[in-house]
C-alpha cells in the first residue's frame, strides 16, 4: 500500500522549527553548502561551512575549553548534561520533526533518535558520580597502586546521515562528563540537525553558567573539513561513524599521528530461524529490522537464514508483509517506510537487486514508488531469495534488501553468517536453548551485538554499541564505553622509608 499525500512546505517548516529551537537564520541561509530534504528531495537551506584555517581555529578554541573543563569536578561536569538532558525533552517534538524533515525517518523513529539522546543523558549524569579507577594490589611492602582516570582533550565526532543527532550525543554527553570538549563534524546530508543540537546545547550552557566558552563545536562542510578534524595533532581521539570506505581512511590517519579511534563503520547484518522458532515473533522482528528506518541502519537486518523445515511457513508471510507494507511521505502519514535518503541511494539499491538477480536471486519488491516528487526517491524495500549467500549478499547496500536463503545445517549456517567482512549485529530465533548459547558462544557470531530473538537493530544505550572487523571495532554509548573518552594513569605511592624495587631488582649505589 502506498500512502498518497499532499505536497507539503519543508523549507518553511524546517526554518520554523530552526527558528523556534533558536538557530540564527544565517547559519542556513545564504550559504555555499545545501541542505536537501528526502521527503521531496528540495532544497531546504544553505549553510555557511567553515574553512580548514577556522575549523583548526575552533580545535584551538575547544583545546583551551578543554583546559579549564577538566578542572570542574565530574559531578558538576554531570549537571551540564542533566540540563541537556532536560533541554532535549522540552524540544523533543521539534527535533525529532528535523530529523524526519532532513533524515526522512518515520514520526515514531525521528522521536526515538531524540529519546535515544535523551536516554544517553540520563547515563552519563550518573556515570559523571561512577569514573572508577581500580585499588590494585602490590608486591612492595608499604606501596598503594591504583589506577585513576583523566580526561583525553579535544574529542572529534564525525557522524553520518542516518543517525544524524543520536550518535553526536552518544559521543558528547560520555566526553564532557568525562572532562573533555567536543569537535563535531556532522554529515553534509544533515547539517541542520547538528546545527539544532548545538543551539539545544547552548541553552542548556547558558543554564549551567560558569562553563568554558567553545567547550563543545561544530564544524559545517563536507570530508574535507572531517579530514581536518582528524588531521590536527589537537585532537587526541577521533569518534567516527560512517562508511567503512571512510574508516579505511579514517582509520590509517589517526594511526599516523597515534591517536585514538572509535571507529563505527558498517554493518552486513544477519538473522537466523531455526525449526523451533516463533515465527509470529520472527516475522515482526524481521519486518523491522530489515524494512525499518528504509533500511538504512547501520544495524538493519540485510541477510536471513532460515531452516529448511520453517522456510515455507515464514517466507510467503514475509513477502506478504513486504507486499503491504506502507511506503509515505513520513511528515504526513503514518507509513511505515519512508524515502531513501537521494538518488544514489535509490540506484545504489537498484544495481545491488540486478546484480542478485544475475547470481540466481528471485526478487519481490524493490521498485520505485511515485508520490510526484521528482527527487524524492520512495522504493518498496526489497525481499530477494538467493540460492547461495554470493554477489551482493557479501556487501552492505544502504537500502531495504533483504536476502533470504534457506539452511539445513547448524554449524555450517554459523559459518556463512561469519562469512561476511562487517561484524556489527546478528540475531537468531530459537526456542532451542542449546542453539541460542551456541550462537552467543565464542565459536558462535563474530559480531559485536548478538541477540536471541529480537532482530538486529533497535539497541538500548545502556550496552557498548559498536562491531568487529570491517565495522571498526569501535564501542560508544554504555557499560564502560567511557574508558575510551579517558587516559588511564597508574599510580604507585612508596609510604615506607625503604625502596624495594618490584622483581626483587636490587640496585644499591
Ligand atoms: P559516509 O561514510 O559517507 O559519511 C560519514 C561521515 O564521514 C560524514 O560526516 C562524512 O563527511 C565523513 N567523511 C567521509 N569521508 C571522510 C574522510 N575521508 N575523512 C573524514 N571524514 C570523512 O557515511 P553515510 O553515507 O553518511 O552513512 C552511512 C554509513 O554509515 C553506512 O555504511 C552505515 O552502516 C554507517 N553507519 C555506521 C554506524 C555504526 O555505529 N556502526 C552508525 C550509523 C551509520
Amino acid at each position: 500500500m502506498n500512502i498518497a499525500t499532499k505536497k507539503v512546505d519543508v523549507t518553511k517548516e524546517a526554518a520554523a522549527l530552526l527558528e523556534k529551537m533558536g538557530v540564527a537564520k544565517e547559519l542556513y541561509t545564504g550559504g555555499d553548502m545545501p541542505s536537501y530534504s528526502p521527503v521531496t528531495g528540495e532544497k531546504i537551506a544553505a549553510l555557511k561551512t567553515v574553512s580548514a584555517a577556522e575549523a583548526a581555529a575552533k580545535i584551538d578554541q575547544a583545546h583551551e575549553a578543554f583546559k579549564a573543563w577538566r578542572l570542574v569536578p565530574a559531578p558538576k561536569r554531570g549537571e551540564l548534561i542533566r540540563l541537556l538532558g532536560e533541554e532535549l525533552r522540552a524540544f523533543k517534538a521539534d527535533l525529532g520533526r528535523l530529523v524526519s524533515i532532513e533524515a526522512g525517518k518515520i514520526t515514531s523513529e525521528g522521536l526515538g533518535e531524540v529519546q535515544e539522546m535523551i536516554d544517553i543523558c540520563d547515563f552519563a549524569v550518573g556515570l559523571s558520580r561512577q569514573l572508577y579507577g581500580l585499588t590494585i594490589a602490590t608486591e612492595r611492602p608499604g606501596h598503594r597502586m591504583m589506577e585513576t582516570w583523566h580526561p583525553l582533550g579535544v574529542v572529534g565526532v564525525i557522524s553520518a546521515f542516518n543517525f544524524p543527532v543520536a550518535v553526536w550525543s552518544w559521543n558528547t554527553a560520555l566526553a564532557l562528563v568525562c572532562g573533555n570538549s567536543v569537535v563535531w563534524k556532522p554529515s553534509e546530508k544533515t547539517p541542520l540537525t547538528a546545527l539544532a543540537s548545538q543551539a539545544i546545547f547552548e541553552r542548556a550552557l547558558a543554564r549551567f553558567g560558569d562553563a568554558p566558552e567553545g567547550l563543545s563545536q561544530v564544524l559545517i562542510g563536507d570530508r574535507t573539513v572531517g579530514e581536518v578534524l582528524v588531521d590536527n595533532p589537537k585532537v587526541p581521539l577521533v569518534s567516527a561513524t560512517g562508511s567503512t570506505r571512510m574508516g579505511r581512511d579514517v582509520g590509517p590517519r589517526l594511526a599516523k599521528r597515534f591517536a585514538r579511534a572509535i571507529l563505527e563503520l558498517g554493518g552486513n547484518n544477519a538473522g537466523i530461524v531455526c525449526p523451533s522458532a516463533d515465527l509470529d515473533m520472527a516475522l515482526r522482528a524481521i519486518a523491522f529490522g530489515a524494512m525499518g528506518t528504509a533500511g538504512q541502519r547501520c544495524t538493519t537486518m540485510r541477510r536471513l537464514f532460515v531452516h529448511e523445515s520453517v522456510y515455507d511457513q515464514l517466507v510467503p508471510r514475509l513477502k506478504k508483509a513486504y507486499g503491504s507494507v506502507s511506503v509515505g511521505n513520513p511528515l504526513e502519514t503514518t507509513a511505515l517506510v519512508g524515502p531513501l535518503v537521494d538518488k544514489a541511494a535509490f540506484d545504489g539499491m537498484q544495481k545491488a537487486i540486478a546484480e542478485a538477480k544475475s547470481h540466481g536471486g528471485t526478487v519481490t519488491g524493490g521498485e520505485r514508488v511515485e508520490l510526484g516528487y521528482d527527487n524524492g526517491y520512495y522504493a518498496k524495500p526489497a525481499l530477494v531469495e538467493m540460492p547461495k549467500q554470493a554477489g551482493p549478499v557479501l556487501e552492505e547496500t544502504f537500502a531495504p534488501i533483504l536476502y533470504v536463503m534457506k539452511y539445513s545445517d547448524f554449524d555450517a549456517v554459523v559459518a556463512d553468517h561469519n562469512a561476511v567482512a562487517a561484524g556489527l549485529s546478528s540475531s537468531i530465533f530459537t526456542r532451542d536453548m542449546q542453539e541460542s548459547e551456541r550462537f552467543l558462544a565464542v565459536d558462535g557470531s563474530d559480531c559485536g551485538i548478538a541477540n536471541v530473538n529480537i532482530g538486529t537493530s533497535g539497541a538500548e544505550i545502556g550496552g557498548a554499541f559498536g562491531g568487529e572487523k570491517e565495522t571498526g571495532g569501535g564501542r560508544e554509548s554504555g557499560s564502560d564505553s567511557w574508558k575510551a573518552y579517558m587516559r588511564r594513569a597508574t599510580n604507585t605511592v612508596n609510604y615506607s622509608k625503604a625502596l624495594p624495587l618490584a622483581q626483587g631488582v636490587s640496585f644499591d649505589i
